[in-house]
């Protein structure tokens, strides 16, 4: 689909600010603004003083029809000047998005801690939009400490950071600071504005949180997950065009719309409603922490405090993923193991004892920033093509686009080598 809407005879283009910093790579902002325009978005370009040392604003100028904002105060009349003064916000308000390539690590800084010294930091301050940030510099400068820490600000704002790719960069250094392929880039750029409808068609069964096995009318067993990477992938399915039939534990979340909610307590329970479900799934995420054991036979009385010892008898859970594998068909099907050691052994061996696609490892336990309750993980994906991809710690809501990535690229290969 392109960035022009689907109604009426005359349909708007959505419009996107383009803010070029000044460092080498500015020259590859000309071929992501190019892409931009080409694939129908309206595109106005914002240059910092810097980025004018390395290209001139007509190039962006011819590529996008309009004039290129280079200052705050960039007109000589003092009526134009005043119109210029606040136009900013206006361009705040009239852009769906702000992408920034390169970002060089003084705008990442300047954007962390709020600092507007020119158009793009005060555009940036007076946006509410979703954010695009692709990082270009050099290996030092983005493994600084001071850098990382921007960057952990910056995507804690949610805004998406199209990380630099490895290679051989202009100061001579081999390392990562090569600013992505400006197609990566517009590619981030209409992910985040929803244009990216890779799912549609597909129904994709997600089941996620805990579950609580009672040990009598009021008491249960459970665990610390908060069904936020659950979530977070129905979320974005959602968005990507799938229809999403959301099995849920007990959780202090709210269903992301357009998702079909089905609540449920116990593992026997979600294991009912995920085969009542499955028929026409052609993804399920298993991405809830069910519990192991239960008592098979709950008391129908509060147990009472009379003895000084309880000893509780439990049977394990029906493995609602391992009865999945063996019902598998052509469907994909992610399983996920929440380790405190050999995460990748464990991985692999999930990965086959539950014939799934794909299973979805983090280590939890150690680092409170990632794995359950938080709004961050770090987690390595072990694939049925045989690959192991580590992907860095992100927010939950990237690291669920970064699964649905892979997931079709496993169904692609598998369907390729038939
Ligand atoms: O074997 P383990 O419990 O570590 O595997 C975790 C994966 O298996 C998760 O995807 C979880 O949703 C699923 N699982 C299940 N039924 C169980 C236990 C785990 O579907 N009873």
């Amino acid at each position: 689909m392109s960035a022009q809407g689907r109604d009426g005879e005359n349909p708007k283009p959505q419009s996107v600010v383009l803010g070029v910093a000044g460092g080498i790579a500015a020259y590859k902002a000309a071929e992501l603004c190019r892409s931009l325009v080409q694939r129908g978005f309206a595109v106005q370009v914002v240059m910092t003083a810097a980025a004018r040392e390395f290209i001139q604003p007509l190039t962006f100028a011819a590529l996008t029809g309009k004039k290129v904002i280079t200052g705050l105060f960039s007109s000589s009349s003092s009526e134009e000047t005043l119109a210029s003064a606040v136009e900013h916000i206006a361009v705040a308000q009239e852009n769906a998005l702000l992408v920034v390539a390169p970002a060089t690590a003084d705008v990442l800084a300047k954007f962390a801690h709020g600092l507007a010294d020119d158009f793009l930091t005060t555009l940036y301050l007076a946006f509410t939009g979703p954010v695009v940030l692709a990082p270009a510099m050099n290996t030092n400068m983005w493994t600084h400490a001071a850098t990382q820490a921007n960057l952990d600000i910056l995507r804690a704002r949610r805004h998406k950071i199209v990380d630099p790719e490895d290679g051989f960069l202009a100061c001579g250094m081999i390392g990562p600071g090569r600013l992505a392929d400006p197609e990566r880039i517009a590619d981030a750029v209409a992910a985040e504005l929803n244009q990216r409808r890779d799912l549609e068609g597909e129904t994709v069964l997600i089941t996620a949180g805990p579950t609580q096995e009672p040990l009598d009318p009021v008491r249960f067993i459970s665990n610390r997950s908060s069904g936020k990477m659950g979530y977070s992938l129905a979320a974005a399915a959602a968005e990507r065009g799938a229809e999403v039939v959301l099995v849920s534990g007990p959780v202090s979340l709210s269903a992301p719309g357009g998702v079909t909610l089905v609540s449920v307590r116990t593992a026997d329970e979600m294991r009912a409603r995920v085969f009542e479900h499955l028929e026409r799934a052609t993804i399920v995420i298993k991405a809830a922490a069910v519990a192991d054991f239960h008592l098979s036979h709950v008391p129908q009385q509060k147990v009472k405090k009379t003895a000084a010892k309880l000893s509780l008898e439990l049977d394990p859970t029906p493995d609602i993923l391992a009865e999945l594998g063996r019902n598998k068909q052509d469907r994909l099907l992610i399983g996920f193991a929440a380790e405190t050691e050999n995460l990748e052994r464990e991985a692999r061996r999930k990965l086959e004892t539950k014939n799934c696609d794909m299973i979805v490892a983090n280590l939890v336990g150690r680092d409170e920033d990632v794995g359950f309750e938080s709004d961050q993980n770090e987690v390595t994906l072990a694939l049925r093509t045989g690959e192991l991809i580590r992907l860095p710690r992100a927010s939950k809501r990237e690291i669920a686009d970064r699964i649905l990535d892979e997931a079709l690229n496993v169904r692609r290969a598998l369907a390729a080598s038939r």
